[in-house]
C-alpha cells in the first residue's frame, strides 16, 4: 500500500504506539476540558428508610465532548488516573459543587467522591477551606466518598484526612464497601460516619441468601461501629422494602433516582 519498493517490517510496538496515541489524545482531552471547564455536574439522591433521616445526593461528573456531548467518567477516569490528572479533577468538582452547593436551600447536603491520588495531596485541605472561604458554603453540608483503593498504602495519610477534614464539620463515607480483598481492615481503621455498601451485593439480596447475610453482616458490623450504612444499585422496589427490613439507613439506585443534571435535580428538589 505504501508503493513499491518497500519493506515495512511490523511490530508489537506498532501496535502499542497506537494505544499510546489515543491515550494522549484522551489525556489532551482531559487538559483541554480542564482549563475550558468541559465537565459537568449530576447529583443522584440519597434517599432515607427511616423517620427522620435526611435526603443527600451524590455529586458525580460527567466530561463535555467539544459539541457538548456527554462522556461517562469510565470514559475518562482510567486515563485521568494513569497521567495524574485526578488531583486536578477532584478539585475542580469541589470548586464546583461548593459554589452549587452554597446555592441551595439550607440542610442540602452532597456527597463528593475523592480519589486515592487527591488522598495522598498535600494541598487538598488548604484547596476546600479556601474553596468554603469564597463561596460560604456550610463544610457541614459536605460529605466525602472515598474507597478502599484509594487508601491502599496511605491508611495514615488517609486517616489523618479523614480526622482534619472532620474536624472542619465534613463528613466521610467509605465507598464500595465489601468490592475489595480487605474491606473490613480498612473499616477498622479509617474514621468514616457512612458505609456505602457495594451494589454487587445489593443485586443478589432477593435470591442469595449469602447476600442477604452479608449486606445483613455488614449493615450490623457497621452500627455497632457508629456508622450510618447506605446501600448502592438499588433499582427494584422489593429490594427498598428488603433493606429497610434489614434496618439499612439509606438508600441509592435507579430505584430511588437516576443521576440528574444540576438544574434538574436542583428544580425537583426546591426547598
Ligand atoms: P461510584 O462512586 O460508585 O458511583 C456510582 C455509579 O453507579 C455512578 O456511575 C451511578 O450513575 C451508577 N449508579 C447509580 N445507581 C445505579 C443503579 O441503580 N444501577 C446501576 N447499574 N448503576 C447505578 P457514574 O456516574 O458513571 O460514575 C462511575 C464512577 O466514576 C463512580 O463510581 C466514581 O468512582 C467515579 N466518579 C464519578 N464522578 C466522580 C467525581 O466527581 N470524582 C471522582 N474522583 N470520581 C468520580
Ligand atoms: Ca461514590
Ligand atoms: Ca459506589
Amino acid at each position: 500500500e505504501k508503493g513499491r519498493n518497500r519493506i515495512h517490517l511490523y511490530s508489537d510496538d506498532d501496535a502499542e504506539l497506537s494505544v499510546r496515541q489515543t491515550e494522549m489524545e484522551a489525556v489532551s482531552r482531559i487538559r483541554a476540558a480542564l482549563e475550558h471547564d468541559r465537565f459537568c455536574l449530576y447529583l443522584q439522591t440519597i434517599a432515607p428508610l427511616k423517620p427522620g433521616g435526611q435526603a443527600h445526593a451524590e455529586v458525580l461528573v460527567r466530561m463535555l465532548d467539544e459539541q457538548g456531548g456527554l462522556i461517562p467518567p469510565m470514559a475518562f477516569i482510567p486515563a485521568a488516573e494513569r497521567y495524574d490528572l485526578m488531583p486536578l479533577l477532584d478539585r475542580w468538582v469541589i470548586r464546583h459543587a461548593f459554589a452549587a452547593l452554597a446555592q441551595q436551600p439550607p440542610g442540602t447536603s452532597w456527597a463528593i467522591n475523592l480519589s486515592g491520588a487527591s488522598v495522598c495531596d498535600e494541598g487538598l485541605l488548604e484547596y476546600v477551606l479556601a474553596q468554603q472561604r469564597a463561596c460560604g458554603v456550610a463544610l457541614e453540608n459536605v460529605c466525602f466518598e472515598i474507597t478502599e483503593t484509594a487508601a491502599v498504602g496511605n491508611l495514615a495519610q488517609a486517616a489523618a484526612l479523614i480526622q482534619n477534614l472532620q474536624t472542619l464539620g465534613c463528613r466521610f463515607a467509605l465507598d464500595d464497601f465489601g468490592a475489595g480483598m480487605s474491606s473490613f481492615a480498612y473499616l477498622k481503621h479509617l474514621p468514616v460516619d457512612y458505609v456505602k455498601i457495594d451494589g454487587s451485593f445489593i443485586r443478589g439480596i432477593l435470591h442469595s441468601p449469602t447476600e442477604r447475610a452479608m449486606v445483613e453482616s455488614i449493615n450490623q458490623i457497621a452500627h455497632v461501629m457508629g456508622k450510618q450504612t447506605i446501600a448502592e444499585f438499588v433499582e427494584a422496589e422489593a429490594e427498598l422494602a428488603c433493606l429497610r427490613a434489614m434496618g439499612v439507613d439509606y438508600a441509592q439506585g435507579y430505584g430511588v433516582g437516576r443521576p440528574q443534571p444540576l438544574s434538574e435535580w436542583q428544580a425537583a428538589n426546591k426547598a
